[in-house]
């Protein structure tokens, strides 16, 4: 299979080329052909499968074919985060290099002048996060009476962070006839009730279960006690030379805390997360592409949908407490064909978190012990008597929301 069995344009054809992608991937080859029939789709792909291009290429294709109505935009991409919103609109704005429709992000968190300039403008294709949007819709700086596709990217993570909403209100503000795509890691009953009601006989893609995009990886657990991860973790970064890393902490605080122990150890690092600033995202993510920062520490809900090629190193400084989690982080590794390498700081009170995510995978994952950091040698050794007496359930650590 090549890209050019789609049929797809020649101006397409050379943005492909210039990506330097040769093989569509399989959610590539199975959603391209079915969205240039005009046909809607639900999608169960995750980041790094290749998606975005799954539906950038023939929605560029579809719009490139003919021509809208007063610079409305004509095809609208809901996404969760800023991160993925901006990641998006620049896969338009690269593939569609060679055609002359314009793109354009809108996300809350930055000036709002800047984009209703921009709108005003004129915009084709308009790639969002729902907040943001409904405040443009709200100002009337905004008309989406024009749109013919939306899509609904990690429509999972949407619901996750509460926007089902803010969809519903958009939903309201759009066209009754128009094409639909909802791209989904999960499937949760609440997606199945949104892809319901919107979704018009759709094909469905399934590319991989989720526990089979996490075989690719080369997955390691480490048992530590919780007080000595961070040892650990910059051990490991200092023996094993690594040189960019993709660090998860279960909250914000953890993160930030993290980060400055890591640069203690002489291990450049940043944070990435909600709390953070636009700017100061956007310039974290740079310095760590560019590798001026080792170490990128973030939580789940940031790190969705940062598109970083060939991510050698993910680890899991505390594990998530939705085993999907997991999958998701680890799928950042390894991306496209290449081989990366995940690991879990285990402690002993993440066993059940540690137990859900090998039921999920279906397969133990391989552990592997560091000397001085055995999980058993650092819990310090109690008198007899006082260990018979010690309640066989362990404390329970508060968790602050992420
Ligand atoms: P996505 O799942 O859309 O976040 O894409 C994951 C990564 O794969 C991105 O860095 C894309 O640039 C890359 N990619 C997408 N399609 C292909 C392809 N056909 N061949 C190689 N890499 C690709």
């Amino acid at each position: 299979m090549s890209f050019e069995n789609f049929g797809l344009k020649t101006e397409l054809l050379s943005a492909v080329a210039a990506e330097g992608y040769t093989t569509p991937t399989p959610v590539q080859t199975e959603a391209i052909p079915v969205i240039l029939q005009k046909r809607d789709v639900l999608a169960g792909a995750q980041t790094g499968t290749g998606k975005t291009a799954a539906f950038a290429l023939p929605i560029l294709q579809l719009l490139g074919n003919t021509k809208g109505k007063a610079c409305k935009p004509r095809c609208l991409v809901l996404t969760p985060t800023r991160e993925l919103a901006a990641q998006i609109q620049e896969s338009f704005e690269s593939l569609g290099r060679s055609l002359s429709l314009r793109s354009t992000v809108i996300f809350g968190g930055v000036g709002i002048n800047p984009q209703i300039d921009k709108l005003r403008r004129g915009v084709d294709i308009l790639v969002a996060t729902p907040g943001r949007l409904l405040d443009h819709a709200g100002r009337r700086t905004l008309d989406l009476s024009q749109v013919e596709i939306l899509v609904l990217d990690e429509a999972d993570r949407m619901l996750d962070m509460g926007f089902i909403h803010d969809i519903r209100k958009v939903l309201k503000l759009l066209p009754n006839r128009r094409q639909n795509m909802l791209f989904s890691a999960t499937y949760s009953p609440d997606i199945k009730r949104l892809a319901d009601k919107l979704l018009n006989n759709p094909e469905i893609i399934e590319v991989s279960s989720s526990n089979k995009a996490a075989d690719g990886v080369d997955q390691t657990v480490y048992p530590v006690a919780r007080t000595r991860k961070r040892e650990l973790l910059s051990t490991l970064v200092r023996n094993g030379e690594w040189e960019m890393l993709l660090v998860f902490t279960r909250t914000k605080h953890g993160a930030n805390r993290l980060t400055k122990q890591l640069i203690k150890d002489g291990i450049k690092a940043a944070a990435i997360h909600g709390n953070k600033s636009q700017t100061a995202r956007t310039r974290a993510l740079a310095d760590f592409k560019s590798g001026s920062i080792r170490a990128l520490v973030a939580t789940d809900i940031a790190a969705r949908g940062l598109d970083i090629d060939m991510l050698p190193h993910v680890v899991n400084f505390d594990l998530p407490n939705v085993p999907e989690d997991y999958v998701h982080r680890i799928g950042r590794t390894g991306r496209a064909g290449a081989q990366g390498i995940a690991i879990s700081l285990v402690c002993q009170e993440e066993q059940k978190q540690l137990k859900d995510i090998q039921r999920l995978l279906n397969h133990k994952i391989p552990v592997k012990k560091v000397d001085g950091f055995d999980q058993e040698r650092t819990v310090p050794t109690q008198p007899d008597t006082f260990r018979k007496k010690r309640p066989t359930s362990r404390p329970r650590y508060s968790q602050t929301p992420r």
